[in-house]
């Protein structure tokens, strides 16, 4: 048995190194199976994919990505100190027992920024305990993950992050990825929308993995904006119908199953909910 793997990147590399795959196909015997694995794919990409390696009559085995404990939502962006300041307080108020969250940024500077707003807003309480030296990853509230962290760093954060510590909350770019799986996340905050849906579903599947109610909130209004593929963009425009329809409609085998209160499915739906837990203000985040 031979295993290949591609990292998915979008790019012509991608298209190319598909291509080889059916130069592969075409020297081996005529019954040789092939399995193709994905985390999560578009239907419109796994075609694609499909047509790339020459599949024919192919048997497709896929379960919808959606998950029905995670609410979606937009937010309008105004300041870091309106937007982060309820998580902030949550973490003065509840330190290591406050619910986790990871907070995505497209652009390093947004992350260093994020990051420097809750080192300062936080002060002596940055750390568990209190003004204990910020260099100690173990002590610290708050951390960064980016592509440039150490790989030693990197790990470590990892591992506190996956177990009882004083982390709750990471500022990330989407190098806190494919290999990250963390079971307490409650929260998956993204500042700035990524450009294609594979990325925010496999992002935002961060949170709830324990399934316990879980929220994705995108904030729009970043002021910068990299190129956005379609479905990306009317996920991103959409005001009228609700989110997860919206999002998993690109992705093979979603047929709406969501049966618990419209307003923990997404901020759409919420509009038009009259259960008792509406007196939730759910413009704003769990915290
Ligand atoms: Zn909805
Ligand atoms: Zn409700």
């Amino acid at each position: 048995m031979y295993t290949i793997i591609i990292h998915y990147d979008r790019g012509e590399t991608f298209r190319r190194l598909l291509l080889r795959i059916g130069e592969i196909r075409s020297l081996l015997p005529a019954h040789a199976k092939i399995m193709a694995l994905t985390a999560t794919a578009t239907a419109a990409l796994r075609m694609e994919v499909s047509k790339i390696v020459g599949m024919r009559d192919e048997l497709v085995v896929s379960i919808s990505p959606c998950k029905s404990n995670i609410m979606y939502s937009m937010i309008k962006f105004s300041t870091l100190t309106e937007t982060f300041q309820p998580i902030v307080k949550k973490l003065l108020q509840d330190g290591a027992d406050c619910p986790r969250a990871v907070v995505y940024c497209k652009f390093l500077k947004d992350c260093a920024d994020i990051y420097e707003f809750f080192k300062d807003s936080l002060g002596a309480n940055f750390t568990i305990p209190a003004n204990a030296p910020t260099s100690v990853l173990e002590f610290r509230l708050v951390d960064m993950f980016m592509s440039c962290t150490d790989q030693e760093v990197k790990d470590s954060i990892i591992k506190l992050f996956s177990k009882t510590s004083n982390l709750r909350v990471i500022v990330a770019t989407m190098a806190f990825g494919m290999e990250i799986d963390c079971p307490n996340v409650c929260q998956v905050i993204h500042y700035g929308s990524p450009s294609d849906v594979e990325s925010y579903v496999q992002e935002t599947g961060r949170a709830g993995r324990d399934g316990l109610p879980s929220m994705a909130v995108l904030l729009t209004n970043v002021g910068r904006t990299r190129h956005m593929e379609k479905s990306m963009s009317e996920y991103v425009t959409n005001e009228t119908v609700c989110r997860r329809d919206i999002l998993f409609n690109n992705f093979d085998n979603y047929s709406r199953v969501y049966s618990g209160p419209l307003c923990l499915c997404c901020d759409v739906c919420a509009k038009s909910c009259t259960c008792s837990l509406c007196s939730i203000n759910h413009s704003s985040f769990f915290f």
